[in-house]
């Protein structure tokens, strides 16, 4: 009944979905697509954006994979004035594009902090900008955060900017959320914990390296930690992102929901 109710009102939709070559990115996009929706998909790595542009082209939807540094307005123009002039409309916008850099908090460089605030931050937040100005004229849209734990909480002294960034997102869908609200436009925010990609590989590896131990004793100490009893998978945290992209969160928006499997609780 459910997939009943998602397949409908967003059928024919039209997502972007940024970072979407690996990881959660890939697995939104898969799911916003089983949604309805056909996809733009933004990724600085060529290839397995071409490869998810023809898998899902495969199941019959509409799909364009862009190569595409969010980090850089050109390519974020590009990116919003493509998707119009290829689809005619645009109706989600998915901010999941991020990176991850550790770092001791003494040791924090000024290019660490500009590379990490460039890619999640600033990215997200130009791009909020551009599509905010196109879903308020048609009084209609979704846009979806990918934020993080670490946002709320400064979940580990290991990544310190990381942290900074991630609050960044949750503030700036709040402003968002604000503008939007009257015309039809919500802006919600998804802060996952501990998920399974390639990300969470090189995280275990960097912390490692700081806290001198195995990755896999990272890994398991952090599993531990969380009261679900396993990390996520990128599906876990893809579901939510579409019930916030569809109509089913109707009378949301500004929030910055938990997808942790417990470990935060706020
Ligand atoms: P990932 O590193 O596995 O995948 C990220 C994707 O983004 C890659 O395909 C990469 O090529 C792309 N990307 C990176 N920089 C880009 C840029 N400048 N422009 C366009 N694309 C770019 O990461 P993931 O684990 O799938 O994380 C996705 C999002 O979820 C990120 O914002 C991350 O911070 C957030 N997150 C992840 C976890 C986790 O445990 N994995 C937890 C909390 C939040």
């Amino acid at each position: 009944m459910a997939g009943i109710i998602h397949e409908g009102p967003v059928q024919g939709q039209v997502a972007i979905v940024t970072g979407a070559g690996q990881g959660i990115g890939r697995a939104i996009a898969l799911r916003l697509a089983s949604d309805g929706m056909d996809i733009v998909i933004a990724d600085v790595k060529q290839e397995p954006a071409e490869a998810l542009a023809a898998e899902l082209r495969a199941s019959g939807r509409r799909a364009l994979a862009m190569v595409s540094d969010v980090s850089k307005a050109a390519a974020r123009e590009q990116l919003i004035a493509t998707t119009l002039a290829e689809f005619g409309r645009l109706d989600v916008l998915v901010n999941n594009a991020g990176i991850q850099r550790a770092s001791a908090p003494l040791e924090v460089t000024e290019e660490h902090w500009n590379l990490m605030m460039s890619v999640n931050a600033k990215a997200i937040y130009f791009l909020c900008q551009s599509a905010m100005s196109h879903f308020m004229a048609q009084r209609s849209g979704r846009i979806v955060n990918i934020a993080s734990m670490a946002g709320k909480a400064a979940s580990t002294i290991y990544h310190p900017v990381y942290n900074v960034s991630k609050a960044a997102v949750i503030a700036m869908t709040k402003t968002f959320a604000h503008i939007g609200a009257s015309s039809g436009v919500r802006v919600n925010a998804v802060c996952p914990g501990v998920i399974e990609t390639p990300m969470q590989d090189l995280v275990d590896s960097e912390f490692g390296r700081l806290m001198g131990r195995e990755p896999t004793q990272v890994r398991a100490e952090r599993t531990s930690r969380i009261p679900i009893g396993r990390p996520g998978d990128p599906e876990d945290v893809a579901s939510v992102v579409s019930f916030l992209a569809g109509p089913d969160s109707g009378y949301m928006t500004g929030q910055a929901l938990n997808v942790t499997g417990g470990m935060l609780m706020y």
